[in-house]
């Protein structure tokens, strides 16, 4: 199973070459095929010279017989265009990141092996793109508030950068809630391809994070995404102003998930020292930190995938948080919580005094 990790169809990285994924297979539903934004990505798809399957049936079936090994690598490789079903266009609130979430996309290409959404989807890690992206954008207007900012994050069960230039589907959405002057669009990426983003129209409505960590946990757990480097790079080009040909975003940094490795105070004081290089001239920025945690279920995704991961999965040593539906998961105890928050408080404020630290979890 480790030979799968970083065996995405990745054009090959290096510092000043974004990087960029490409699927080994695209597969089209009837129903995405007959939509404009259907059409739109199957000329993007055609004129990539991408292998692409029009499906006979909106369902995707091509994992029957298939052993586990086989479904993660197919699926991790497979681009599908689909219709999102209409039970997605009920949002749900995401505390503390947005007021709501919502969807142009489901999976992600990258091999992270913390990934959230090994415990948040269900099935194989097949990436789904959405065709009816209009009826997806203008159904955010009813959520949002009078008189209120109403906020929207759209990276919940994606990375939508990653997915950029095979779909354009972010770049609408930003264009889209620069017309919404009541909501706010919230993106975070481990990816570094911001050039269609660099010109658009956001109209000051769109913050764009990217999750970064320190350097052992990134090298040892985030195959197929772009470098740290390479995300605060493309974080600088997005927070600098149009005028100096940047794209004027308002910014942010997610450290997640925070891990208590060997010397972290180290790591991590090396990571805000990069993040101080990437940012040094006034902007628009916040930060999250999120610790590292897990659940039954994900950790039992996770061993399923990354059978030989060395990511800490022992529930002895760890606290039982309860969520409001009876759902448990594994945080740090009390007492390490307490030692790192204080830690990565005290770094954002010395260094990063006018920023705004939006939550630590
Ligand atoms: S980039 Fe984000 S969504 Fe993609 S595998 Fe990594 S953690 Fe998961």
């Amino acid at each position: 199973m480790s030979a799968i990790i970083g065996d995405s169809s990745t054009a090959s990285p290096s510092f000043d070459s974004p990087r960029l994924w490409y699927p080994k297979r695209v597969l089209f539903t009837p129903s995405a095929l007959n939509t404009p934004t259907g059409q739109q990505i199957h000329q993007r798809m055609v004129a990539l010279n991408l292998p692409i399957e029009e499906l006979s049936s909106n369902r995707i079936n091509i994992f029957k017989g298939l052993d586990e090994r086989e479904i993660y690598r197919q699926a991790k490789t497979t681009l599908a265009v689909v219709t999102a079903p209409s039970s997605s266009l009920k949002l749900n609130p995401v505390p503390p990141s947005a007021d709501w979430q919502f969807h142009i996309a489901q999976g992600c290409p990258a091999h992270c092996q913390y990934c959230y959404l090994a415990g948040s989807l269900t099935g194989a890690p097949l990436i789904r793109v959405y065709a009816n992206l209009p009826e997806i954008l203008n159904n955010l207007s009813s959520y949002c508030q009078p008189n209120s900012d109403t906020s929207f994050e759209v990276s919940c069960y994606t990375d939508p950068l990653a997915l950029e230039h095979l779909t354009g589907s972010l770049s609408e959405c930003i264009r889209y809630f620069g017309t919404m002057p009541a909501a706010n669009l919230r993106v975070v990426t481990k990816f570094d391809e911001i050039s269609p983003l660099i010109s658009l129209p956001h109209n000051g409505q769109t913050r764009i994070r990217v999750s970064i960590n320190a350097a052992p946990v990134s090298r040892s757990f985030e195959a197929g995404t772009a470098s740290v480097e390479a995300r605060l790079k493309a974080l600088r080009k997005l927070a600098l102003p149009q005028s100096e040909g940047g794209g004027g975003y308002r910014v942010g940094v997610v450290i997640a998930p925070i891990m208590l490795i060997d010397n972290w105070q180290l790591h991590y004081r090396r990571l805000f020292e990069q993040i101080e290089k990437a940012l040094d001239f006034e902007c628009d920025l916040t930060f999250e930190l999120i610790t590292h945690r897990f659940t039954a279920k994900s950790k039992e995704v996770i061993l399923q995938w990354y059978p030989k991961t060395k990511l800490d999965l022992d529930e002895k040593g760890r606290s039982v948080k309860y969520n409001k539906f009876g759902g448990t998961k594994y945080v740090y105890l009390a007492e390490q919580m307490k030692m790192m928050k204080q830690f990565f408080t005290e770094e954002i404020a010395q260094r990063f005094p006018s920023s705004q630290l939006l939550y630590w979890t």
